[in-house]
């Protein structure tokens, strides 16, 4: 019997059940999945920092016909502009032929930061035979996973003259790398036993450096010195230079495909690269010149969106308005009629830690971008929950443009939470939702997405701001 129970029919009509994008892929759809994940990793591993992310942006920005805008700068319709906000965050957007009095501007918000260890201002010290940085990590970590890993050195010192010495260290196979200690298990019983929370303290984050002692009699740290003048054979800077620098410690790995299929991205810094990636090249794929776009590039999510880079400055809003006034139209009517896509990962439904996920409500893997009405904690405590009218438009362009999503929120109700930068743009009278990429394994050294995932949203972007 071929033809389908009533039943059936109806459960097929009247029911909700998430789809797998690679389960429904045709061949060519899975290949240029596979495809679209080659430039993603090659973005990743040029982009470790923030500010490596701008550069990297803006070299593929460049290449696609975008120029520098410098704020006061006149635009028109037409413009291709990126606006890089000292180094650390990147605001790039087109001008369209539409009314952006009647439409608004369509804006793809994502950050460029990623959780790490950044060197204190002074770092260096020698003890037992080794030399060492101190560090003061950045956002969200699990202390324990980032000892006895390799690491690689990242960053900028601006020496006494102004002058500034960019850093990367342990990236290329060549180059050494840098490392935590970790305690050895035949001494570790009372480690063991402690919270995995607080069984690797802040302090013990030293990182090594070295342990060749410099051949002169007369000095004392002759470890440091020997760290010191290869620094300043290199680089020409002194210890004194540390006082004005930003330098960090990410993992030396390469993003790398997961497992026998290559179906999944191993990498650092997924969070939020894997956003920033899909937006920025759904923006500078766009052939359309009806409608104006925006992709923003933010800085210190990780902490909290605060200052000149963070989410929270007034850099947008100074941008919407130069864009309005030029245009000879009103801010104030531009922002009203402007719709965001807030794009931050979510966590993936792990399995393997079933108990803090609801299932019904949680991202899966490969099930496409996730879209989350809401974000918070403690009974949605922090977020600006988008309208249901708001995810009805978006749901209708994803579907009208064959976009596989889903709908989740963070864990089960009071298993924690977190929060997005979506509210700081919602703040500004723009109607803004979170979409995202599901993650693994999400702030750990090195994370875990699909591929499926990734190019969903990219599709998802694509459609936003077409
Ligand atoms: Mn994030
Ligand atoms: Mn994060």
């Amino acid at each position: 019997m071929s033809e389908k129970s009533i039943g059936k029919e109806m459960l097929e009509k009247l029911s909700y059940k998430k789809r797998n994008v690679y389960e429904e892929a045709t061949s060519d759809e899975i290949k240029a999945i596979y495809d679209y994940a080659v430039g993603y990793m090659k973005y990743l591993d040029d982009a470790k920092t923030e500010r490596e992310a701008v550069v990297a942006s803006i070299k593929l920005a460049t290449n696609c016909g975008y120029t520098e805008y410098k704020l006061g700068d006149k635009v028109k319709v037409g413009d291709k502009k990126y606006f890089n906000n000292h180094g650390k965050s990147l605001i790039l957007f087109r001008i369209g032929e539409n009314d952006i009095e009647k439409e608004g501007i369509r804006i793809l918000a994502s950050h460029i930061d990623s959780p790490r260890l950044d060197l204190k201002q002074v770092p260096m010290y020698e003890d037992a035979g080794m030399g060492f940085l101190k560090t003061h990590y950045y956002g969200g970590i699990k202390k324990y996973q980032w000892t006895a890993i390799p690491l690689a050195l990242h960053g900028v010192m601006i020496k006494k003259n102004g002058e500034s010495v960019e850093i990367v260290i342990g990236e290329d196979d060549s180059d050494p790398v840098f490392y935590i200690n970790d305690l050895l298990p035949h001494l570790g019983a009372r480690q063991a036993a402690e919270p995995l929370g607080t069984a690797i303290s802040g302090e013990t984050l030293n990182i090594l450096i070295g342990g060749l002692p410099y051949n002169d009699e007369e000095v004392t740290e002759k470890i440091k010195l020997t760290a010191l003048s290869y620094l300043y054979e290199k680089y020409g800077v002194t210890e004194e230079d540390f006082l004005s620098a930003e330098l960090s410690l990410v993992p030396a790995y390469k993003a790398r495909n997961i497992g026998f299929d290559g179906a999944l991205i191993g990498a650092y810094g997924h969070d939020d690269r894997v956003c920033s990636y899909p937006a920025l090249t759904a923006l500078l794929d766009c052939q359309s010149n009806e409608r104006t776009s925006m992709v923003i590039l933010a800085d210190k999510e990780e902490v909290g969106s605060m200052g000149l880079s963070g989410m929270q400055s007034d850099a947008l809003v100074d941008i919407i308005d130069e864009i309005a006034i030029a245009l000879g139209k009103n801010p104030k009517v531009v922002r009203h009629h402007s719709k965001c896509l807030s794009a931050d990962v979510n966590a993936a439904y792990d399995p393997n830690f079933a108990d803090v996920y609801e299932k019904r409500n949680s991202a899966l893997l490969s099930c496409g971008a996730v879209i989350s009405k809401y974000t918070g904690a403690r009974g949605k405590s922090g977020t600006s929950d988008a309208s249901a009218e708001f995810v009805g438009f978006v749901r209708r362009l994803f579907d009208e443009n064959g976009v596989i999503w889903q709908s989740a929120e963070l864990g089960k109700v009071d298993a924690g939470g977190g929060g997005t930068v979506a509210m700081f743009i919602a703040n500004h009278n723009i109607e803004t939702v979170d979409l995202g990429v599901p993650v693994i394994s999400m702030h750990a050294p090195y994370e875990v997405v699909s591929k499926a995932d990734v190019y969903s949203t990219y599709k998802a972007c694509a459609a936003f701001i077409k």
